[in-house]
């Protein structure tokens, strides 16, 4: 996570490239302090997971019905970047398409998805994607 000096406190730019502080962006969300409030914050958040191996939240966050098990990646995978391109919401369903970057084995990839939530009391989950590319 990058670093960066504000006066005397040394802050944490959260990795979902809001450029804010980790701490008053995905944090709340991440720690159950507070429920995302829409799919945007959602997706970014669950990138931040990603980003920290985050298993739980991961879990969490995704929809009962289409939650796979066991969340597992074959190889370690390195985050680079994230890159939201639009955010469509229509009452409870919303999508958002992103561009994720990462680095696998030595090789960097882009995923480029576009993710389909729901919001149910209150809470939004991701359900499943399709990926345009
Ligand atoms: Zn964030």
């Amino acid at each position: 996570m990058a670093k960066y000096k504000s006066g005397n406190k040394l802050l944490l730019v959260c990795p979902c490239d809001s450029g804010l502080d980790f701490l008053v962006c995905c944090s709340p969300f991440l720690s159950g302090l507070a429920p995302a409030p829409d799919a945007r914050a959602l997706m970014r958040s669950r990138y931040t997971a990603y980003t920290r191996d985050d298993q739980a939240y991961i879990q969490a966050s995704w929809h009962p019905d289409t939650r796979p098990a066991i969340v597992s990646e074959q190889e370690p995978c390195q985050w680079l970047g994230l890159r939201v391109i639009s955010h469509q919401q229509d009452g409870a369903t919303a999508t958002v398409e992103f561009i994720a970057r990462y680095k696998v084995g030595g090789r960097a990839g882009r995923m480029h998805e576009l993710s389909r939530f729901v919001c149910e009391d209150g809470h939004w989950y991701y359900v499943d994607g399709t990926f345009p590319d």
